[in-house]
């Protein structure tokens, strides 16, 4: 069966097509880049209305399928920003009564897993999903993957995109943070480490971080203490998580999975302290794409989980716990 996902929970407007057997077509992307300053919605849903109907038919061309080989419709129903989610929402109706078939609200979250699950061939992990809207330590339980620690306040990745706008580095910052820290001298620049039970806040390092800058310190040093405190505070959270399940599979996913120097922290508290597998989804389908909503409405079609259309609004603050869900 193939199916078409469309992501558009943020910045990214994301194609994909999949087939039930896991072999992707296409996966197509347009990321919105504000001129200024973070994501501002209506401009980022402006950009998904303006993309749209060009990386729609790019989609179909590299996967060489049309429209009718298309058997299922499913779309990211959040959580988000609401004029974007409202965007995708709206293609995916038009396409799903244009087309008459079936369409399926997909958690965002639960996607980033799923995906990675399917690429990793992981079958029951303890999840590091990390991205520019969530940092949240995950595993799944009794039809929900439930949360073991999250951050009370921004997520990881947008505290790395505001700190490197703050250095005149643009957006996404996450990768130029990365690239500074791998060439530092490694002076480490002590920051407040800020990890409450098994939760963790970024604001008070991203404040603090900031205010060092103005200092006149090497930009390297503080890029490379930013990410040692900050991925340090994700992996003791982690590990306090790893011991408490006793998970034998660590998958990190989402946008900020690709950075090296988290992989790394993570690689050893799962493989060296506690046996565990440790995998980072590949870096082409770390961040949002569509591919991942397609899978993940897949599996929820098979389980019977079919939105009609009258009832399909966006749902912004779908949490990834609130989400009863099936697994494969
Ligand atoms: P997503 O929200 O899942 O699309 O992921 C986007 C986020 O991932 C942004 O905050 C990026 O700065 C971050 N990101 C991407 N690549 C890296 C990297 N190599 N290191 C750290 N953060 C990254
Ligand atoms: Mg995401």
């Amino acid at each position: 069966m193939l199916c078409i996902g469309l992501e558009g929970t943020a910045h990214t407007l994301g194609i994909g097509i999949i087939d039930s057997d896991g072999k992707t077509y296409a996966n197509v992307r347009s990321e919105y880049v504000p001129k200024s300053g973070g994501i501002h919605p209506r401009e980022a849903a402006q950009h998904h209305v303006d993309v749209l109907a060009a990386k729609l038919l790019e989609t179909l061309e590299k996967s060489d399928l049309t429209l009718k080989d298309i058997e299922l419709i499913a779309f990211s129903r959040g959580p988000g920003l609401g004029p974007c989610l409202r965007i995708t929402a709206t293609a995916a109706r038009t396409l799903a009564l244009l087309l008459d078939i079936p369409l399926v609200g997909v958690n965002h979250c639960v996607a980033h897993i799923e995906l990675g699950r399917l690429i990793t061939g992981f079958k029951d992990p303890l999840v590091v999903y990390v991205s520019g809207g969530n940092t949240i330590v995950s595993a799944y339980e009794a039809g929900r993957y439930r949360v073991f620690g999250e951050t009370l306040d921004i997520a990881l990745g947008n505290m790395l995109d505001t700190f490197a706008r703050a250095a005149g580095l643009t957006h996404p910052g996450g990768p130029k943070i990365e690239k500074l820290a791998k060439n530092s001298a490694r002076n480490f620049i002590s920051l407040p480490y800020s990890v409450k039970g098994m939760d963790l806040t970024f604001s008070g390092l991203l404040t603090a971080a900031v205010n060092i800058l103005k200092e006149g310190v090497q930009l390297e040093d503080l890029c490379f203490s930013l990410q040692e405190v900050s991925f340090a505070m994700l992996t003791e959270v982690t590990e306090r998580a790893l011991a408490h399940t006793e998970k034998s599979e660590v998958l990190l996913t989402g946008g900020v999975a690709a950075n090296k120097r988290l992989q790394e922290m993570l690689h050893i508290i799962s493989e060296e302290e506690h046996d565990a597998k440790f995998l980072a989804i590949s870096p082409d389908l770390a961040g949002d794409n569509g591919v991942m909503i397609a899978w993940t409405g897949l599996i929820q079609f098979m389980q019977g989980d079919i939105l009609d259309v009258k009832n399909s609004q966006i749902l912004p603050k779908w949490g990834l716990s609130a989400f009863e869900f099936t697994r494969t």
